[in-house]
């Protein structure tokens, strides 16, 4: 309340912009009033020279010249002052200094008011209209933007004054004391509105200046890690190789993968590693200061700069931007595209780049690569893959293969997993390993999966409608597809669609998907569990945080991954491990999947380790639905 009444009269300090603004719309006013001024004064000085200089006019006598020049030339002095001043500040964008401003206002509506005054109590004396009082009121407190509480005390000063000395005549009856409490009221009032109104500019430019700056930074920077973005980097490339002219051999585009990065998130948790990421884009801007540096998305990172130096540069960093080395071994993977032409595509130069880094992902001992046409080929079926995803959606080239998944101790069919293959006209069968690593990389897998989970339902209703037995489906979600989709809404779509159970579907999410903090990926799977559907922790042990992730989960189902089974002839350990995570996962309450069982040796110590479902190549590879018809649900 307090608060409220102190910015109404003025009291409540404004942000400087607002003051800025109120300042600048002073200074334009007092452009206006020091010309009127000057105009004047100048009229009046003429006038007076003309009438009783030079044409002696006699009617005034020398004093009373003496005395009103006086006056016009301090006013003319004044306005003169203030119109220089005003002009100054504008040309200079307000560098000038500001106190001397202020005087200069002051005194100038000062002595405005003085004479004001001054003039209407000699015409009143001499039973003339108080005008030229009045107008120096408006013309002070109305055109200049004073902050309420000043115009009250300069209105209330100054129209007390001239009721003061007014008082004395017998010519200031009550009539008039009425009007000038009128005029007072009514200047007051209009100044505070002129004020307001100013104010209220002023804060909404403000805010909009503020939204600029916000979107402009957010145009060109990345929100994360604060240095520019792919939209930034774009637009400079052109620019750069032409600059380059036939020296555009000498540029290189490079691409940096952060290796290991899902690791350090894994064991440090996302506030950590956005911390690192944040380091890592400052450290590779520094490093390659003068070039064109931007991030790409997650830990990758796109570099335009000289050839000569290039490399060295990046093993600097990869040598100094992880200190706590010996707790994670974190390297760099750069790939690098030199372009042969000044008008060569940035984004073209950018995906070549980031292709050569991609070819050694796994080799551990070469840490550049760039790209040659050797690599065309793949690079084209890279783009193939994100190209036409959508046409390979539509023309139904994404197959769903079924793989049985039994009981250990019945060994009858206790459901499959759904995998994707990509059946091409151009490039005929892609593995899942072709194609999902890809789409993943470019945001696109929820297009392939929304797809695989309608085939899925569609294919769960064909049984049904058959008479034939049908069975769970687990179905492989990325993190990402809880990113790109909303992905419990498009499940219980297809559900009312197709009119199957919930408890024919379960969710099946790697651990790696869960340790990336993501409470949205945290809400869809509350969500899909309260709905009934059975959440399965895939690939159990492939990474480096599973037991974390029992703690903070419940699931279902726990599906060890098939590299505990690698060695399992030779390997006594592996019996041991298995059988010790069996036991943790009965303790804690979820049942157990072995991937990647290809022998009876294994379905036997399985089975008696308590390992409850079995999945792998001795039961049945993944094959088409026809044949997972045939072999596993009409023959049951
Ligand atoms: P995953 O979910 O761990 O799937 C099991 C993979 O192991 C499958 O490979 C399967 O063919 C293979 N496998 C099963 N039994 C055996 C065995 O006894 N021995 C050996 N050596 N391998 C066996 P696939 O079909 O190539 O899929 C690879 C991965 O691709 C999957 O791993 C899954 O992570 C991903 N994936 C497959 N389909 C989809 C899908 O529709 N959506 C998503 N997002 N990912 C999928
Ligand atoms: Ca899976
Ligand atoms: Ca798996």
């Amino acid at each position: 309340m307090g608060e409220k009444i102190k910015e109404l009269i003025g009291l409540k300090k404004n942000s400087p912009y607002v003051e800025s603004y109120l300042r600048n719309a002073n200074i334009k006013s007092s452009i206006y009033m020091s010309t009127v001024v000057i105009v004047l004064e100048i009229w009046m000085i003429l006038r007076v020279l003309i009438k009783y200089i030079i044409l002696s006019d006699t009617s005034r006598d020398f004093a009373w010249i003496v005395q009103h020049m006086y006056s016009y030339f301090i006013l003319l002095t004044m306005g003169i002052l203030m119109l220089l001043y005003a002009i100054k500040y504008l040309k200079t964008k307000g560098k000038v200094s500001k106190s001397l401003g202020n005087g200069l206002i002051i005194a100038f509506s000062a002595i405005c008011l003085g004479f004001g005054i001054y003039i209407s109590v000699l015409d009143y004396a001499g039973s003339k209209q108080i005008l030229t009082f009045l107008t120096m009121e408006l013309y002070v407190t109305c055109l200049l933007v004073w902050k309420p509480y000043v115009s009250f005390i300069i209105l209330g000063f100054t129209f007390e004054l001239f009721y003061l000395i007014c008082s004395n005549m017998t010519e200031f009856q009550t009539g008039d004391k009425i009007n000038l409490f009128m005029f007072w009221i009514s200047i007051l009032m209009t100044s505070v509105s002129i004020y307001r109104q100013r104010h209220d500019e002023g804060t909404k430019e403000e805010r909009l200046q503020q939204m600029n700056a916000k979107l402009e930074k957010t145009a060109v920077y990345d929100d994360l890690t604060g240095i520019h973005n792919m939209q930034y980097f774009y637009s400079n490339v052109p620019e750069i190789l032409i600059m380059a002219g036939s020296k555009v051999h000498s540029k290189v585009f490079l691409f940096l993968n952060i290796e290991n990065f899902k690791n350090y998130n894994d064991q440090f948790g996302f506030i950590k590693g956005n911390e690192l990421l944040t380091k890592a884009a400052h450290l590779i801007e520094e490093t390659y200061a003068g070039s064109l540096v931007a991030r790409q998305s997650d830990d990758h990172f796109v570099v335009l700069t000289d050839w000569e130096g290039a490399l060295e540069k990046a093993d600097y960093i990869r040598n100094n931007f992880y200190t706590e080395k010996d707790e994670l071994y974190m390297g760099l993977k750069v790939g690098g595209y030199r372009p042969d032409d000044i008008y060569c595509d940035p984004r073209q130069g950018v995906d070549r780049a980031r292709y050569a880094s991609t070819t050694i992902k796994k080799k551990y001992d070469q840490n550049y690569q760039e790209y040659d046409q050797k690599m065309a080929e793949g690079f084209f079926k890279l783009q193939y893959i994100v190209n036409n995803i959508d046409r390979a959606v539509e023309k139904g080239y994404i197959k769903v293969y079924y793989q049985p998944v039994m009981w250990s101790d019945t060994r009858k069919l206790a459901g499959c997993e759904a995998l994707a293959r990509w059946v091409d006209p151009k490039y005929g069968f892609l593995s899942p390993g072709d194609f999902i690593p890809i789409l993943e990389e470019h945001r696109q897998i929820h297009k392939l999966d929304k797809c695989i989970y309608e085939t899925v339902c569609r294919d769960i209703r064909d049984s049904l409608d058959r008479g034939e037995k049908a069975v769970p489906v687990s179905l492989n979600f990325s993190r990402l597809d809880f990113e790109l989709m909303d992905a419990v809404s498009f499940m219980e779509e297809l559900v009312q669609k197709y009119n199957i159970d919930r408890h024919y579907l379960h969710i099946e999410v790697t651990e790696s998907a869960l340790t990336n903090d993501l409470t949205v990926l945290q809400q869809s799977i509350d969500a899909f569990r309260e709905k009934g559907y059975e959440i399965w922790l895939d690939d159990f042990g492939s990474g480096y945080s599973s037991l974390n992730v029992l703690k903070d989960y419940h699931f279902d189902v726990m599906k060890i991954d098939m590299v505990f089974l690698r060695g399992f002839k030779d390997n006594q350990n592996s019996r041991l491990i298995i059988r010790r995570v069996v036991e943790m996962a009965n303790d804690l309450n979820i049942n157990t999947l072995t991937e990647g069982v290809e022998t009876e040796e294994m379905v036997e110590f399985l089975a008696e380790v308590g390992c409850g479902r079995l999945q792998g190549y001795y039961y049945g590879k993944p094959m088409p639905v026809h044949d997972f018809r045939e072999k596993f649900l009409t023959a049951q």
